[in-house]
């Protein structure tokens, strides 16, 4: 009997014990899967995109990519004064633009259909190839009609999947290159999802423009580059080409070469540039365009970069150099794993006393102390509050899963919601 009572005992305290261990354990698997964004959600840099394989649009050995041409067609002459001009500099595409996006109404919208005889003229004379913007079906089937060589669809219209689908459906079946400007606000999933959109009616020479953001702090561009977007198109798509439109990115001349020098540094495969004959006059974009000898000035001044060589010695110090940094970011890895872990086991600790997790003049001393440090070893203010933030944003998600069982609450309030995930 006793045995029998001792065994059930036994038995029971097992069960229980398993039942309490995989509980505990499916607990914290289920705070893992809900409260931390799993690899693939924690990021778009994860995220399964659509795969796609682009053909280059401008098939051209060394680099960039010259595009150039008024923001619109003003006149028949205009227009032609312009082109003879940009040929003589050996552009590979001249631009204009007839029916324009205006911000308000009552502004110049664009010369219209009769200026796709004028682009005509323009290829007959000087042999250009020549490209228009387009904003919906009766902009693509005139174009088309007409032979311009190469659309592009404006930032107005990525931001419209509706619009976007519409040119899409017109173009279907026809092998005529797109260059897609990326959409107004900063959401790369909207522009990767217009090209998508031409992609799929089998059109396979696409471009990305890349003509900046437009964001409610001031900056000193007309609209905020925030190379970080293209950039990350770039790692996702590897062989599509990407323009950088300087000039409405800059919004003024004095900082297209800049901006022009720092695409090519970050091998960007063209530019597109406003060329007018007299900006002062121009009937839209009068600031930002810039003269003939203005614009030649500023290509002589350019550097193009390769994306390799074959350079066996420069080859063998980037291997080595590389390297490097390949320890020095697994150390810092192993570091920042050992820091939450501490970081963990403060959490512990408050939680045994009821201390808060937030300490306000701790935080700003840790902010302080390294900010001083960091700026004299000769990094910048922007990288060590960076970095800093997103590690003690860690921290606290840290103490706060130790406490609450779960994390409560992101800092950065970027937290993707469970469904999501
Ligand atoms: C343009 O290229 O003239 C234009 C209207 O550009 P975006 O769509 O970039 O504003
Ligand atoms: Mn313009």
């Amino acid at each position: 009997m006793s045995l029998y009572c001792f065994l059930g005992v036994f038995t029971f305290v097992f069960f229980k014990s398993l039942f309490a261990f995989v509980q505990e354990k499916m607990k914290s698997l289920m705070a893992v899967n809900l409260c931390r964004p799993t690899i693939q959600a924690a990021d778009c840099l994860y995220e399964n995109m659509a795969t796609m394989n682009f053909k280059p649009v401008f098939e051209k050995q060394y680099r960039p990519v010259l595009i150039a041409g008024p923001c619109s067609a003003e006149t028949e002459e205009q227009v032609l004064q312009t082109a003879r001009a940009l040929a003589a500099l050996g552009v590979d595409l001249f631009r204009a633009g007839i029916w324009k996006p205006r911000t308000r109404p009552g502004a110049f919208e664009g010369a219209g259909a009769q200026a796709l005889r004028w682009l005509q003229r323009v290829r007959q004379e000087t042999g250009l190839k020549v490209a228009t913007e387009v904003a919906n079906a009766q902009h693509v089937s005139e174009a088309l009609k007409q032979g311009v060589d190469v659309l592009w669809i404006g930032a107005r219209t990525t931001v419209n999947p509706f619009f976007v689908q519409e040119i899409a459906d017109t173009l279907g079946g026809v092998n005529i290159p797109i260059l897609i400007k990326n959409p107004v606000n900063a959401d790369l999933k909207l522009w990767i999802g217009a090209i998508e959109r031409i992609y799929k009616t089998g059109i396979e020479r696409i471009a990305a423009v890349h003509r900046g953001f437009s964001s409610h702090v001031e900056t000193k561009f007309r609209n905020a580059p925030l190379w970080q977007l293209p950039i990350e198109l770039k790692r996702r798509y590897p062989n599509l080409q990407i323009i950088c439109d300087h000039s409405h990115i800059c919004g003024r001349p004095e900082l297209l070469a800049e901006v022009a020098q720092a695409a090519l540094n970050l091998n960007y495969d063209g530019l597109m540039t406003e060329v007018h004959p007299c900006p002062e006059q121009a009937w839209s974009d009068r600031e930002q365009q810039i003269t003939l000898p203005a614009y030649e000035e500023m290509i002589k001044q350019l550097t193009a970069r390769q994306l390799t060589t074959d350079n066996e010695e420069f080859l063998r110090s980037l291997d080595f150099l590389r390297s490097r940094i390949d320890d020095m970011d697994e150390q810092l890895i192993e570091l920042l794993a050992a820091r939450m872990e501490i970081s963990g086991q403060i959490g512990e600790y408050k939680k045994l006393n009821n201390i808060s997790i937030y300490q306000p003049a701790r935080w700003n001393e840790t902010l302080q102390h390294c900010l001083q440090k960091g700026t004299s070893a000769g990094l910048s203010l922007s990288l060590i509050t960076a970095v800093l933030k997103a590690i003690h944003e860690e921290s606290i998600a840290r103490q706060m899963e130790v406490m609450n069982g779960r994390k409560g609450i992101e800092l950065s309030g970027t937290e993707k919601s469970p469904v999501e995930i």
